[in-house]
């Protein structure tokens, strides 16, 4: 039975002074039975998440890790300091390939550090408008989960609890979202994309997140998707009133779907 997980993507976003207060309020509006949460802080307010939810079932994870052990790269941060800080972690969020040009290889060589490091990844894939138009959009995630997973050992990364975010370029941040049936279509892509690779044991096992604007008033349509189990969430997810009505949604999914006791 795969998870509902509900991730919170607070991208460069709260400060250290603030960000336990604002983790504290989602954290106790949030206690649905059935429901991964995960909050997703800057690094620089990792332990602050970290000590607020000292006491509540929510994990914390990180943005990014770099993908060598240590060495000479100015501002980055290694599986080793996450230790103790974070026990999942974000991977090519499409910002980051935007923006610091993450590739596919990259993507995947990170997911070995998290890995070897205990982290539980939510590799993200996505395509971009034009793709989108063009009609390609399934080909490009295909080539990004290649890209990122092909010859990794698929029982591994199922052991590790992989989960794979959907997350279609032009819906985030911009107050547009696919349609909950474009997302069950993708994951059933990814299903098969991932079958593709030798993963035939593990796709039908591994969840699939919807991201791209997601709100207390969309993530139903979402979630009632049977091939989607749950949602990364952005801009949405620094606000206690939308994770309150975007957990509590995910509650209902997880009660039909026999996850809450
Ligand atoms: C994200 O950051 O992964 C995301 C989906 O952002 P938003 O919900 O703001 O579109």
């Amino acid at each position: 039975m795969r998870p509902i997980v509900i991730a919170a993507n607070w991208k460069m976003n709260t400060t250290p002074a603030d960000a336990g207060d604002l983790a504290r309020t989602i954290a106790s509006r949030t206690r649905e039975e059935g429901v991964t949460r995960v909050i997703c802080p800057p690094s620089v307010c990792l332990a602050a998440v970290r000590d607020a939810l000292e006491h509540e079932d929510v994990a914390v994870g990180a943005q990014n890790v770099h993908h060598e052990l240590g060495g000479a790269y100015t501002g980055e941060i290694s599986v080793s300091m996450l230790a103790g800080l974070a026990t999942w972690v974000i991977l090519g969020h499409s910002e980051r390939r935007a923006y610091f040009a993450e590739t596919d290889d990259l993507v995947g060589r990170k997911l070995d550090r998290a890995l070897a490091g205990g982290l539980r990844p939510i590799v993200c894939v996505g395509e971009v408008l034009a793709d989108r138009e063009a009609g390609r959009e399934a080909a490009v995630v295909d080539a990004q989960l290649r890209g990122a997973l092909e010859g990794r050992d698929p029982a591994a990364l199922a052991a590790a609890g992989l989960v794979i975010a959907y997350e279609p370029v032009w819906a985030i941040g911009t107050g547009k979202n696919a349609r909950g049936a474009d997302a069950a279509a993708m994951a059933d892509a990814i299903r098969t994309s991932l079958r593709g690779i030798g993963w035939a044991d593990h796709a039908d096992e591994t969840p699939v997140l919807y991201g791209g604007s997601v709100t207390s008033a969309n993530v139903g349509e979402f979630l009632s998707e049977p091939g989607v189990d749950g949602a990364l969430v952005g801009g949405a997810s620094l606000k206690p009133d939308e994770m309150a009505g975007i957990v509590a949604r995910a509650g209902l999914t997880a009660a039909a779907r026999g996850l809450a006791s």
